[in-house]
């Protein structure tokens, strides 16, 4: 992640991908707080690689256990993987901005 105030990069943490999950963050160099934001090119990516990995995972588990409710299943390691790649696009991808001031610090 890049601050907006100071342009330090810095890498995107688990424990403040969990924690912050509005996507509000402090800069670990000048303490600021920022948001990363929302555009519909992260949105398009996150939900295309979503679909084809959950699909992809529910044909191969069913096909390996030839049952369709261990395919469901195949959804946890799904899960799994979507937030390993939302976390990296949030670290990579998404852009930063400085706060609004109506927006709140939290
Ligand atoms: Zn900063």
């Amino acid at each position: 992640m890049k601050c907006p105030y100071c342009n330090h990069t810095f890498a995107l943490t688990w424990k403040e991908y969990f924690w912050e999950a509005r996507g509000h963050h402090n800069c670990v160099a000048c303490k600021s707080r920022f948001k990363l934001l929302c555009s519909w090119s992260y949105l398009a990516i996150t939900v295309l690689i979503a679909l084809i990995i959950a699909g992809l995972a529910m044909f191969l588990v069913a096909r390996w256990t030839h049952s369709r409710i261990a395919a469901v299943g195949g959804l946890v390691i799904v899960l799994v993987v979507l937030l390993a790649l939302d976390r990296w696009l949030d670290d990579h991808w998404r852009k930063s901005a400085p706060l609004e001031p109506d927006e709140p610090k939290t």
